[in-house]
């Protein structure tokens, strides 16, 4: 009856947004139980960073519009090759700029950059938004680590997002670099060496 709609369309959706969230979290699990350690050098592929990052900047543009937000990505004109597993590398780039997305309130902005070096490549998410308080900094990146504020309650993540990233990073033989101001915004940094497949 379509008068008891408005009764079934909430609770249905409540059921969809659990759903939605147990299958991340498995998806998560999984991917962390997986990938303990450095990766076998066959799942490696040359993967154009320039283009992985692109392709990203334009979803998240997308997504970034709809919460009122400006994402603004500075990708060189050289194109960056590196030997990498480019699902998982795409996916600890998707972490940080779902962060940067999720915890930056309307009006903000949030910058994707890339920035070649010698024997390095750099990949930096800012953002101007909520920050996190310094004595939370040194945890950020533990499983199931969150902030407790408002937006983050609101949100309800699991807290693994940064956890992925860093073991995703670390498998390919990078780091994963934190600096934030409470109140002011987060950057992010990637730092992935450039060598040949061996
Ligand atoms: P999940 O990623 O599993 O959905 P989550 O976003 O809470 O949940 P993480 O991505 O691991 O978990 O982040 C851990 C915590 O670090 C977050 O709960 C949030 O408090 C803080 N945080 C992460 N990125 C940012 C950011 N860009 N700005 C402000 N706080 C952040
Ligand atoms: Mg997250």
């Amino acid at each position: 009856m379509a008068a008891d709609r408005p009764q079934i369309h909430p609770s249905l959706e409540n059921i969809i947004d659990s759903a939605k969230s147990m299958s991340t979290l498995v998806n998560n699990l999984l991917l962390l139980a997986r990938h303990q350690g450095q990766l076998p050098p066959e799942s490696l592929k040359k993967v154009n960073l320039n283009s992985l990052l692109e392709n990203l900047a334009i979803h998240y543009t997308t997504v970034a519009a709809k919460e009122s937000l400006k994402l603004i990505s500075h990708l060189p004109e050289q194109q960056i090759e590196l030997w990498a597993d480019p699902d998982l590398l795409r996916q600890a780039v998707e972490n940080l700029l779902n962060n940067a997305c999720k915890y930056t309130p309307s009006g903000g902005t949030v910058w994707l950059r890339l920035e070649p070096h010698s024997d390095r490549v750099v990949i930096q998410l800012i953002d101007t938004g909520i920050g996190i308080p310094e004595a939370d900094l040194p945890h950020i990146f533990n499983r199931f680590y969150r902030v407790d504020t408002e937006r983050a309650r609101e949100n309800g993540g699991f807290g693994l997002g940064l956890a992925i990233a860093q073991q995703i990073v670390e498998a390919h033989g990078g780091h994963i670099y934190v600096m934030s101001n409470e109140g002011k915004g987060s950057t992010f940094q990637i730092k992935l060496p450039l060598r040949s497949h061996s």
